[in-house]
């Protein structure tokens, strides 16, 4: 089912984000994991593509078993800044010979090392949008950034070619993680006001380790609100506490969001049923 029909019957969704096997996870392990958050019955789940491209094979293996065995809608990934324009080509019609309806449209970040920009690659997403279109009746979706991408040179100039892409053929977008509601609702005015019209779900990751927010401010730039570093200051020594505290702040979070009207909420579970599965009991009646 392509999601963009899911979107226009349903608001908001809830839809959950997994990635592939990496050196700490086997197969085994990310389909287990997928399983148990696939009895929460999202409307839908992605799955994360290496910017590298290493995880191919396995972003559309697992993409395709969600959908054929539990039944699920899935969207696979897909970066273009390190894989050269005929192979892109090439992995996206072995997506849709693979029965993959749904394709998040992404340039990834630049590798150390690559030639960037290169005639041989996409240098935007907007480009990978335009070829998919070409490719094949796929729905697609897109990145964006509430507080700015790291590397805008001002955040109207990100907005400017935040239409570009959309123009080019994007159904939906989808945020970066973000913990400050205002930003979003600001990003989502501004947004709106520029013409983009498309759904916007917001990305949500519950902060379940005092590690994971040095990580996300290095990674991302997404802020950190004074509330949810206090959490952090408090919990972040203990395990259990921090995981509890952390799905308390990420379920208040959404249940603001739901309360403003947004279109769907994405769940960056990083691979945690437990996680999943606690933050959707506390939203059950709710949204
Ligand atoms: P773009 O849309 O190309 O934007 C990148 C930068 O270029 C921005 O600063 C933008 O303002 C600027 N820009 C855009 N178009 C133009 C243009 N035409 N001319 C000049 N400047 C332009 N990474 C992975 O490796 N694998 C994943 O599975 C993955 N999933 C993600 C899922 C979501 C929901 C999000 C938000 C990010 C994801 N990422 C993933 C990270 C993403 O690849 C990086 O953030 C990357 O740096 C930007 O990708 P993009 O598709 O947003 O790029």
């Amino acid at each position: 089912m392509k999601i963009r029909d899911i979107l226009a019957e349903k608001k908001p969704t809830i839809s959950f984000e997994i990635f592939p096997p990496n050196a700490r996870m086997s197969l085994g392990k990310v389909m287990a994991a997928a399983a148990r958050m696939a009895i929460l019955e999202p409307d839908f789940m992605s799955v994360t593509y290496g910017a590298a491209g290493g995880t191919r094979a396995d972003t559309v293996k697992i993409a395709g078993s969600l959908k054929e065995l539990l039944g699920i809608p899935t969207i696979a990934h897909l970066t273009c800044v390190a894989t050269e324009k005929e192979q892109v080509k090439r992995i996206a019609l072995e997506m849709k010979e693979a029965g993959i309806e749904n394709v998040l449209a992404l340039r990834g970040d630049i590798q150390e090392g690559i030639e960037y920009p290169s005639p041989d690659y996409y240098t935007h997403a907007n480009e990978l949008v335009t070829e998919l279109k070409k490719l094949g009746d796929f729905c697609i979706g897109g990145a964006c950034y509430p507080e700015g991408h790291v590397e805008a040179v001002s955040k109207e100039k990100d907005l400017e070619y935040l239409k570009l892409k959309v123009d080019s053929g994007c159904d939906f977008l989808t945020t970066q993680m973000f913990f400050d509601n205002n930003a979003f609702r600001d990003f989502m005015e501004k947004l709106r006001s520029i013409g983009i019209t498309v759904p916007v779900l917001a990305g949500i990751m519950p902060v379940t380790r005092a590690t994971q927010i040095t990580r996300i401010d290095n990674l991302s730039g997404a802020s950190v609100p004074p509330e949810l570093m206090r959490l952090v200051e408090h919990y972040g020594d203990n395990a259990e506490s921090m995981m509890k505290a952390g799905i308390a702040f990420a379920t208040e979070q959404i249940l603001d969001l739901v309360a403003s009207g947004v279109d769907g909420i994405h769940i960056y579970t990083m691979n945690k049923p437990g996680v999943a599965i606690r933050l959707i009991e506390n939203l059950r009646g709710l949204i």
